[in-house]
């Protein structure tokens, strides 16, 4: 991330573009963190989405992050919610978690580097305050936008959105799926 965050800030942050099925990055990003879950159950809903012209290492970079903050700030047994779905003529990708959320004050403000809220961390030694600071230009670097929203449950919802330009929608067979105990 350190890396990724000199690069954005010296403009050498330039995708390489292919088309991608963000359903398959995510199901990379879960095999890689599965040894990480302790007991926290990932459920993952793909539904029709399209390709989409994007640098697949930079996605899986931004997406891991994403979904790294959300089992370190899961309860033990909670569940994480990882849906790819159509938006406009691109995809949506929303990471839900049931953690102890971040106020709407600090959804902003998280993006910035270093950033670390006292509050929610529930383990003093993980995380470095980059993940969302360089996840953030991954996904401007595409033409997308990327905010933070609360759940119902109190907990905390990353979604990003990325355009399609062009790209003509694979339909997929719409699949839920549960990972984890
Ligand atoms: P870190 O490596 O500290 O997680 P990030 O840039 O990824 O750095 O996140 C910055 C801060 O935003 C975190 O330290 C935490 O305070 C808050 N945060 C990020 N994701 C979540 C989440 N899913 N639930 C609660 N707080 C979060």
């Amino acid at each position: 991330n350190i890396l990724g965050l000199a690069q954005v800030r010296s403009g050498a942050l330039q995708p390489v573009k292919e088309p991608t099925a963000l359903d398959e990055i995510v199901e990379a990003v879960l095999h890689r963190l599965e040894p990480t879950l302790g007991g926290v159950r990932v459920r993952t809903i793909f539904r029709d989405a399209p390709d989409v012209p994007v640098d697949p290492v930079l996605v899986d970079q931004a997406l891991s992050n994403l979904i790294e903050n959300a089992i370190r700030f899961s309860p033990p047994a909670g569940e994480v919610t990882v849906s790819v779905t159509p938006w406009r003529s691109g995809v949506q990708v929303r990471v839900a978690d049931q953690g102890p959320g971040i106020a709407p004050e600090d959804r902003d403000r998280v993006f910035e580097p270093f950033t670390q809220l006292g509050t929610s961390a529930p383990d003093a030694t993980g995380g470095s305050g980059l993940g969302l600071a360089i996840s953030r230009p991954i996904v401007l670097a595409h033409g997308g936008r990327i905010w933070i929203e609360g759940t119902p449950g109190g907990g905390t919802a990353v979604v990003f959105e990325l355009p399609a330009r062009g790209a003509a929608p694979v339909p997929q067979e719409a699949a839920t799926r549960v990972v984890g105990p």
